[in-house]
Parts: C-alpha cells; structure tokens; sequence
C-alpha cells in the first residue's frame, strides 16, 4: 500500500483484495493536521493500519501513534501528550451503501480513500480534556496573571 501525506490519503490502485496490513511512519509535518487545540510534537507518527477490501466497501482500522504538544488547562505551559488514536472506518463508491451516513465515499477525482478526517477527529477524541504540566500544578494567579509555579505574588492562593 500506498499513502500521500500531504492528504493522508491511500490510492485504492495500492489497495490489493483481502486484508492487509502495514505500518506507515508518518513525516508528521507534511500533515496538514489542523487541529487548534494541539500541535504534533514527534517528528514522526506510527500509523498502523489493516485495510480490509472487498467487492464494494473498503474497512480500514488500525490507529495512530505519535506525540502531540497541548497547553496546561492551569497555566498553559506546553505539555507533550502520547497519543494513541484509534480508527474504524468504512469506505464505499456503492450509491445504495453511501445512504448510510458511517459510510464514507471513496474519492472519485482522485481515487484514493481519504483517512485524514477519521485519524483527526481520532487525535481529537484521545487528547486528554484537562491537560496538565505536573498534577500539583498551581495555574495563573487570577488577580496578576503570573504563573505561581514560578513566582509568589500578594494575591494568596486557594488550592
Ligand atoms: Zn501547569
Ligand atoms: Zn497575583
């Protein structure tokens, strides 16, 4: 098989019958990631994908491994989170089976399988929802805005 990185997406000419299984080490900056609440921070990604093709659909499972820069929901300092994401998608050019709104449609412009939405919302889902650099992490001080890991300030402080 096949991927473009630039779109994340797998030419079905590369897609033989069956399963297959292969894994691909993603350049992570040629990625067009667009994700606002998290940056890729490894210089490489692990995509790790079984593709199950046959008649009419297209199965491609597997899941993304790669290190992802989000802020501390405290004091926004950059915390580096390991992401596993896992994908589960289905693929078809079969009009009857493209009803079903799980399924998505295979790229007639270029005939390729798109899987870029599928690992971002993945990515998405995996990023924890309250980050933080250390878990005694004291935050910004409400009144300053000075980070209280760093210094004190005459504001006090509530845990
Ligand atoms: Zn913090
Ligand atoms: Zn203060």
């Amino acid at each position: 098989m096949r991927i473009f990185e630039e779109t994340m997406s797998i030419p079905l000419n590369s897609i033989p019958r069956g399963v297959t299984r292969e894994t691909f080490t993603i350049e992570m900056s040629k990625v067009p990631w667009e994700i606002p609440e998290a940056e890729f921070n490894s210089k490489e990604g692990y995509l790790d994908l079984e593709i199950v093709r046959t008649e009419y659909e297209i199965i491609v499972k597997g899941f993304l491994e790669a290190d992802f820069l989000v802020q501390c929901a405290r004091c926004l300092a950059p915390v580096i989170v390991p992401v596993t994401a896992d994908i589960n998608r289905m693929y078809s050019w079969n009009p009857d089976m493209l009803s079903d709104p799980e399924v998505e449609p295979v790229s007639h412009n270029d005939g390729t399988v798109c899987i870029l939405d599928p690992v971002r919302e993945a990515i998405i889902f995996s990023l924890p929802v309250m980050p933080l650099c250390t878990e005694q992490c004291r935050g910004l001080c409400p009144s300053c805005g000075i980070n209280r890991n760093i210094e004190e300030c005459e504001h006090g402080f509530e845990a």
